[in-house]
């Protein structure tokens, strides 16, 4: 930020590693809360800027212990973002949002049915794990970081790519690149892209379906990626980075859950170093869809393991709140 450069230019060195501190690893919300810096400073810099890009409007808590805030952006755009207990006892996963509302259009999915308000900057991608961070306590300290909110984070590559920076700099946020993951609808040259970062953050790609006609009637972007496509895009992330990818998989009765479907899957990711994540589908007001009942999903997943492919149930959380994958719409701003 060229101004803050400006004004801290008189300063002594150790002035931008107080306030880096402060920033990213303290619990500091406000300038006036960071004592290391001078009265004056503290108020001039207040005068001039704001402490968190995101202002939040209210904030709701499942009987699970997922956390749901609704934030509007200084411009009154709408963002949602959600706190999930993990596994290891004591941390949490942040379901971070790129974007306000999303223009991928996916045909399942509440914050599709929005529409795209605007691509969210760096800062406002970075201050919605901050927000938690600071206020967290220590038994629900953050420490992962899941692009699975609102938008398709590779619609808005230049800005995720420097909150992914600021998440995993050790002198900013500093998560384990392996904490970060990036969740796409499919698109290649963000994925290619995403390849040359240099940095290891894990990809998820969401893939709904093992043929091109099924996959377009959910995903519309799908007419202009085939899956062949897209599955090149992918090897070729998983040979550079070196890493396995995830597919996410949301279960839509009768429309991708039939058994002829998870072979054709199986065949379809074969030689790949992948896992496939199984999603039950979240409803919302007017979803056209519903969900595969619970044994047709585990049935699902055993012929999937039975033709060797890794398949896991993803947990839902936090559906009681609309803070489950694809609920998330900023009702309370949209008036929906
Ligand atoms: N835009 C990105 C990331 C956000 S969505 C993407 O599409 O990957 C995160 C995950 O939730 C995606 O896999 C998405 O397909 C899934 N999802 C969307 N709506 C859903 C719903 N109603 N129920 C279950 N999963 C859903
Ligand atoms: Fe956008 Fe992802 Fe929802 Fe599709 S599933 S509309 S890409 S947020």
């Amino acid at each position: 930020m060229p101004a803050l450069r400006q004004m801290l230019a008189g300063e002594p060195r150790y002035r931008i590693d107080q306030l880096r501190r402060a920033v990213y690893r303290e619990s500091a919300t406000e300038f006036e809360q960071i004592l290391t810096l001078p009265t004056s400073l503290r108020s001039a810099l207040a005068h001039q800027f704001r402490f968190e890009s995101l202002d939040s409007v209210r904030s709701e808590t499942s009987s699970d212990g997922t956390r749901k805030t609704l934030f509007r952006t200084a411009d009154g755009a709408p963002v949602e973002t959600v706190q999930m207990p993990t596994e290891r006892a004591g941390a949490t996963t942040i379901c971070l949002s790129s974007q306000a509302g999303c223009g991928m259009g996916c045909t399942f999915c509440a914050t599709g049915a929005m529409g795209l308000t605007r691509n969210l900057t760096g800062s406002e991608i970075v201050d919605q794990f901050l927000h938690y961070r600071r206020r967290s306590a220590a038994n629900r300290t953050p420490d992962r970081a899941v692009f699975m909110g609102m938008g398709e984070p590779l619609a808005n590559l230049r800005e995720v790519k420097s909150a992914v920076r600021l998440l995993v700099d050790p002198q900013a946020v500093g998560l384990s690149p392996r904490r970060v993951t990036v969740s796409t609808v499919g698109l290649p040259r963000g994925i290619h892209a995403m390849a040359g970062w240099g940095l290891p953050v894990s990809l998820a790609i969401s893939l709904h379906a093992p043929d091109d006609q099924v996959r377009a009637e959910l995903v519309p972007v799908a007419r202009r990626f085939p899956l062949d496509t897209l599955m090149d895009a992918s090897r070729r992330y998983q040979q550079q980075a070196r890493r396995r990818v995830t597919y996410e998989y949301t279960l839509l009765d009768g429309v991708n859950d039939s058994l002829a479907q998870a072979a054709d899957l199986t065949r379809l990711l074969r030689g790949q170093r992948c896992h496939l994540n199984l999603i039950p589908f979240n409803g919302y007001p007017g979803a056209r869809y519903r969900p595969t009942p619970r044994d047709g999903i585990r049935a699902f997943r055993d012929a999937l393991r039975a033709r060797g492919l890794r398949a896991t149930i993803r947990r839902t959380r936090g559906r009681d709140i609309s803070g489950a994958c694809g609920q998330l719409h900023a009702g309370a701003l949209t008036g929906g």
